[in-house]
Formats: C-alpha cells, sequence, structure tokens
C-alpha cells in the first residue's frame, strides 16, 4: 500500500516535470536577459562565433559558460613567484585557409614557435609495472615521415580531405561514406602500406584519440579528426606553427573583455525550452543564481555528449541521435616531483619491445612525465591521463593513477624513491569528452547526415569539436561556414 503511494507520488512528480514551464513571473527583471543569440559554451567555437555574430553580424548575443574563464582546451598556468608562462594545452595554431586573420582583427600577436621539450632524453618504461624497457627502439622517424606525406597525399588525391575538413558537410549520405573512412584506423594503414605512421601519430596527438579503446579499432573518420590533413602538413614541417606571444591564453582574455557584458561565467544551463524564433534558457551560476535567457537562436557549442545536452529538452528523435554519441576522457596537466628526473619518461606497454610499431597503452593510462622546466625550486612536468570511462575516469580517478604510477616507477628503481613525497599538482584541467565518434553501422545509416539536418531545428545550431575537425583554426572556419545560414534563418 505504502509502496504503491510512493509509486503515484512519483508518477505525479515525473508528469509535473514533464510538463514544467519555464515561468517568466519567477524571475526579476534585473534577471531576464533578451539577446538574438545564446551561444553555449565559451571555447574555441563559442567565443569564435560569439565575437562574429556581434561584430561581424550586428546581432546580440550572450555566452553561457561553465567556467570562469574562456577558452576551453586552452590552458596558460603563470607561476606566481616566477612569473614563468606556460601552455598546457592548446599549444599552437597553423594557417588554414584566411582562419589566422582572427589573430590580426582580434590585435592579438601570433609568432612561429616549434615542438617544446623534444629534446629530452627519453626514458621508456610500462607504467602499469613501472620496469624501464631496456630492449626497446623507436621506429626511425624518417619512415614515419614518410608514411604521413604518404597518408596526406592519399587522403588529397581520393578527396577525403574535402569531406572531413573543417567539418563534415561534404560528407556523402551515409550510405555513399567511402568504405576507407569508416575502416578500422589498423586495417586503413595495412591496406595502405603507411602503418609506420602509427606511433608517431599516437604520440603527437596525446595518445588522446586513444581514449577510448584500442586506438587502431578507431574509425578512421574519427582518427582523422585529430589528425585532419591540414595538420599533418603542419607535423611535417610544410606549413608554420604559430603560438600566441605571452600564452594562448591572451587571445581568450582579449574575447573576454570585448564580449564582457555578454558573457555569464561560472554558469551552466539548468533548464530549457526550445521552439524556432523563441528559446527559453534558465542559466544558474555556481553561486546558485539564476537568469532567465530569452533568445531568438541557440548555438551550442559544447560537445554534444549526453551530459551536456541534458538540459536542452530534447525531444525523442534528438535523444535516440544523441544517445549514440561514444567519447572517452581525458586531462591534462603541470606536476612537480622532486624525485622525477629531467627526462621524456614516455609509458611504453612491454609488448612495444616486440612491436614498435604499435606501442598503445590500455586505458586508463598516464600518457608519460614530459619535463618542461624548473619553476624556481620545483622542476615541472607536463601529463596527461586518458580513460574510456567517462563517469569513471573524473579528476580523482586520474590523479590517482599519475599517484601509482610514480610510485610504481619507483618501486622498479626507474626512478629514485619517492620517500614519501606525493605528487604536486601545481595545474589541472579536465579535458572533458575525447575521442569523440559514432559506430560505423551509425554512420552508414546517415547519423552525420541527420546532425546537419539538426542545424537550425527547433532554433538550435551545433558548433564545435563534435561536429568538424579538432583544431582551432578548423573550427572557426567551420563557424564562418554555419553562422551566415544562421543569421538568415
Ligand atoms: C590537451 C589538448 C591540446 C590541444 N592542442 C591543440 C593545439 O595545439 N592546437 C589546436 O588547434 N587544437 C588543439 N586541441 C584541440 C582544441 O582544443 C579543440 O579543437 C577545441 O578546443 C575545441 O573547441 P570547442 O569550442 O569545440 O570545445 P572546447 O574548447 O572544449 O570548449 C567548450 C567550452 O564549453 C564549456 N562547457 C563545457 N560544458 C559546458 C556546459 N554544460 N555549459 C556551459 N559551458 C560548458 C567549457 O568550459 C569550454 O569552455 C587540443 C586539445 C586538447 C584536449
Amino acid at each position: 500500500m505504502l509502496r504503491n503511494q510512493f509509486a503515484g507520488l512519483l508518477g505525479l512528480v515525473v508528469l509535473q516535470g514533464a510538463f514544467a514551464k519555464i515561468d517568466q513571473s519567477d524571475f526579476a527583471p534585473a534577471d531576464i536577459i533578451e539577446r538574438d543569440v545564446a551561444v553555449v559554451g565559451g571555447g574555441a567555437a563559442g567565443s569564435h562565433a560569439a565575437v562574429r555574430i556581434r561584430e561581424y553580424y550586428r546581432r546580440s548575443v550572450v555566452i553561457i559558460e561553465k567556467e570562469g574563464n574562456l577558452g576551453g582546451h586552452v590552458n596558460t598556468y603563470q607561476d606566481p613567484k616566477t612569473g614563468n608562462i606556460q601552455d598546457y594545452g592548446v599549444a599552437m595554431y597553423f594557417p588554414y585557409q584566411d582562419a589566422l586573420d582572427f589573430f590580426t582583427w582580434m590585435n592579438v600577436n601570433i609568432s612561429l614557435t616549434f615542438p617544446a621539450n623534444q629534446d629530452n632524453p627519453k626514458i621508456y618504461a610500462d607504467f602499469s609495472t613501472g620496469q624501464q624497457l631496456v630492449n626497446f627502439t623507436e621506429i626511425e622517424r624518417s619512415q614515419g615521415l614518410e608514411a604521413i606525406a604518404k597518408f596526406v597525399n592519399l587522403t588529397i588525391e581520393k578527396g577525403y580531405d574535402q569531406m572531413v575538413q573543417p567539418g563534415y558537410t561534404n560528407l556523402p549520405p551515409g550510405k555513399d561514406i567511402p568504405e576507407d573512412l569508416l575502416l578500422p584506423l589498423g586495417e586503413f594503414v595495412k591496406k595502405y602500406d603507411i602503418e609506420t605512421m602509427l606511433p608517431f601519430i599516437y604520440s603527437s596527438t596525446g595518445s588522446g584519440v586513444g581514449s577510448r579503446g584500442y586506438f587502431t579499432k578507431l574509425l578512421t573518420l574519427t582518427f582523422l579528426k585529430a589528425f585532419p590533413p591540414g595538420w599533418a602538413r603542419a607535423y611535417l614541417g610544410e606549413i608554420p606553427i604559430y603560438a600566441v606571444d605571452g600564452g594562448n591564453q591572451v587571445l581568450y582574455n582579449e574575447i573576454a573583455t570585448l564580449m564582457r557584458r555578454d558573457v555569464l561565467f561560472n554558469s551552466t544551463v539548468i533548464e530549457s525550452s526550445r521552439a524556432a524564433g523563441k528559446i527559453e534558457l534558465v542559466a544558474q551560476s555556481s553561486d546558485g543564481t539564476k537568469k532567465l535567457i530569452l533568445a531568438k537562436k541557440l548555438l551550442i557549442a559544447v560537445p554534444p555528449t549526453r551530459e551536456n545536452l541534458a538540459p536542452f529538452d530534447l525531444d525523442e528523435a534528438e535523444r535516440v541521435h544523441f544517445s549514440k554519441t561514444k567519447y572517452g576522457r581525458s586531462h591534462t596537466a603541470l606536476i612537480s616531483h622532486s624525485k622525477l628526473p629531467e627526462a621524456n619518461l614516455v609509458n611504453t606497454p612491454e609488448s612495444a619491445s616486440q612491436s614498435p610499431i604499435t606501442p598503445f597503452l590500455q586505458t586508463p593510462f598516464v600518457i608519460g612525465f614530459t619535463y618542461v622546466k624548473a619553476f624556481g625550486d620545483a622542476k615541472v612536468f607536463q601529463i596527461s591521463a586518458a580513460g574510456d570511462n567517462y563517469t569513471a575516469f573524473d579528476v580523482p580517478a586520474a590523479q590517482a593513477a599519475v599517484q601509482d604510477a610514480l610510485e610504481k616507477l619507483a618501486e622498479k628503481g626507474t626512478i629514485p624513491d619517492l620517500e614519501g613525497e606525493k605528487v604536486k599538482i601545481v595545474s589541472w584541467d579536465d579535458n572533458g569528452p575525447g575521442g569523440f565518434g559514432v559506430s560505423a553501422e551509425d554512420l552508414r545509416a546517415g547519423w552525420m547526415e541527420d546532425m546537419y539536418k539538426m542545424q537550425g531545428k527547433r532554433g538550435t545550431w551545433y558548433t564545435g569539436n563534435g561536429l568538424g575537425a579538432d583544431f582551432t583554426v578548423m573550427l572557426w572556419k567551420f563557424n564562418d561556414g554555419l553562422l551566415g545560414g544562421l543569421i538568415r534563418a
């Protein structure tokens, strides 16, 4: 009896939730924000889009950003004692069409840069045991570069470059997607005899694309997001790479200054109602205050994961569509420990001694400890860590994995005894979803077409790394293609 009453009550609550309407009278006039476009997420894609919408298209805009700054994966750390600056997230930009003009427009200086910390001595060790590998020899770099050059040429010859960058607008309908792009990466590289590129790409993508499951099982299409031909040309040294003078965060600080009255920091959307021309969002800040946003259009610029989309009043078709996405989670950080050697400790499975083309790790893993520099007395190292279960591989789990790796390395004598010293986190960033993609079956069944057909549905558009190649300059060009249509609609 009691159980039935409880079930009835629960049903009522669920029903009320389903029909709950956002009531404007719950908000004081000062807490209601009216704009042409609401942008959710102020990372590379969202903050660029917001600037273009306001400054070029002359429409009013508001950005709702979860963190206290703009820039997403850009992490520029400034050491309070020495003033040293270290980028440990987004490191560089390369020319892609006219995307770099955005820096000029924002009056932000960029200079040529070069991959950092490459010349440190390397120590290869299996972090799962702590054992140093003494019989491991890396594949010759020239062999890797030759294979990457072949890869670039074949993607251009076959027109795959046009299909995957900057976004997937030119990807053929599901049934016509070239079979190559739906092959697991391991089969693709075998087919074209370019397997020697694998270890180089694995390390250059920070093993990020491997953050869910085994690297070579990733779809080639998903892999091309993290290693598109445009970036491969920069990797080969055919085109230059640049970084922002004073650290990559400078750009986003400039955007924050420009857009200051149009950003809600430390805020997320907790409730919404979406229809063409009529978007209502309730944004809640970390101190609990709520704002009602009334906009004509909504641009979602956060990865379209189940977690991120939960407050967006999805209809059944949208819910089914987004339930198919797959992603892991990755973290990047600066850490310090006095016992770590001034070297690059590279996590390399024991099996790589026999098979150096496939030095791939089982998730979750810490990719390595890369010596950066000394900030005063503290030796600082950059680390990344990746796991394929988004919910489980949270910050405490990733930090525990770092401590565990150090302890194992010390136990096996690969590094000196830790003498009880714990790892010190200098600066940590949870990168959120990594290796975003869907299965080959869902792509064949038209997932990407459906994604693009959703642009504009119920007054909502999408941008960001869920929809395009995962590089800042490519996302900016993707925005340029998207925003005209959004404004005209
Ligand atoms: C470690 C690392 C290094 C990289 N290095 C480079 C590089 O050197 N060069 C390069 O071009 N690309 C690099 N990339 C890729 C680049 O970071 C991405 O292409 C780009 O950041 C994606 O932009 P985005 O706007 O889609 O997502 P993000 O930059 O992740 O932005 C999403 C934004 O939304 C916010 N957000 C998330 N959830 C919510 C929510 N629910 N509500 C409100 N706001 C929310 C986040 O805080 C963030 O600001 C790197 C990526 C990583 C992880």
